[in-house]
């Protein structure tokens, strides 16, 4: 569902343009909402979400899926983990519909769906594997799951079967999730030039976070300090 959200921009406590082809790993705190912008459109942003407490809580996609009713993330959708907490909700989202069934490339899938040769070539899970190294704290390749493809068009065909389309995406679109509790969030910016869900062209994408919810100052709830 195409939704609109109100945050400004300028508002933002974090502004930070993840490179094509790059990855990003960055915690977020409960409560905080956070943007991610299609900046040329088409690109694929590929997605995992850890509890930043205990990261082997997890984004679950089958657990996401069945939860909605729905094989398409949108607004409304609520983010499950592998032990059934909501991780995030996106809250705003002018694209209509994210991909978490197509998975992530990978040097294997190079191989496997275009040719030998291009099995060299950068990939999804690389970038996974380098941003999860780079936090530390012990999180590697084992802690790759099934993951979300923000602005990817991975339709279903009649037979079940699920095709790799033309993007649905265009420059500028974004989706935005809170965060429900305090969370990790790893990006691969899909460096993948086989493959026309990124229009066989990377580009950057941009990510916003504005600051959680505030509870009001004391001497704003003098009632409630009275009792
Ligand atoms: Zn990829």
């Amino acid at each position: 569902m195409l939704k609109e959200s109100l945050l400004l921009p300028e508002n933002a406590v974090y502004d930070h343009v993840i490179p094509a082809g790059d990855y990003w790993i960055h915690r977020i705190g409960a409560g905080q909402v956070f943007r991610l912008v299609d900046l040329e459109g088409n690109q694929a942003v590929d997605t995992l979400f850890y509890d930043a407490v205990d990261p082997d809580n997890r984004y679950s996609a089958n657990d996401t899926v069945l939860n909605q009713g729905a094989l398409y993330l949108t607004t409304g959708t609520e983010l499950v983990s592998t032990r059934g907490d909501v991780l995030a909700t996106i809250v705003a989202d002018t694209c209509g519909r994210h991909d978490t069934l197509g998975g992530a490339c990978s040097r294997e899938s190079n191989t496997m769906r275009y040719s030998l040769d291009r099995g060299h070539m950068h990939a999804c899970r690389d970038s996974f594997i380098r941003g999860l190294q780079s936090y530390g704290h012990g999180l590697d390749k084992r802690d790759i799951a099934c993951n979300i493809n923000f602005f990817m068009n991975v339709p279903v065909t009649p037979e079940g079967g699920l095709s790799f389309e033309d993007g649905v995406s265009a420059p500028g679109r974004y989706v935005e999730l809170r965060a429900e509790r305090g969370i990790l969030c790893l990006i691969s910016n899909c460096p993948q030039l086989n493959n026309p869900c990124n229009a066989y062209n990377p580009t950057p994408a941009r990510v916003l976070i504005w600051a959680g919810r505030t509870r009001p100052a004391p001497e704003m709830l003098p009632h409630l300090i009275r009792g």
